[in-house]
């Protein structure tokens, strides 16, 4: 007989699973983004900024429809990658502004 002698770490619930993270980590650098809100008291206001990533010139149009203010994590439409992080209840559209 084969009796398993060994009853550690098996039947442990000592350990708390872990809940499952995207394993790619992306530690918050400081980094300093220029923003400029226009047309704040209008309910489609729009943010001047630049791609995180790539600081390509991004104008973001909002829409302030009534709703609950949402994080938004607005897509470069250049580099693709996280451009800005915008609280606001719907992203309209985002442009590249260039030249
Ligand atoms: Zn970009």
């Amino acid at each position: 007989m084969d009796a398993p002698t060994q009853t550690e770490g098996y039947s442990k619930p000592s350990r708390p699973s872990r809940p499952s993270r995207p394993t790619k980590r992306e530690p918050r650098k400081p980094k300093f983004q220029p923003m400029k809100f226009v047309d704040c008291n209008t309910d489609k206001p729009r943010i001047f900024t630049q791609c995180y990533k790539c600081d390509v010139p991004l104008l973001i149009q909002t829409h302030h429809d009534g709703s609950e203010p949402v994080e938004h994590r607005v897509q470069c439409p250049s580099c693709n990658h996280t451009a800005f992080i915008a609280m606001t209840p719907k992203v309209d559209q985002v442009i590249v502004l260039q030249g």
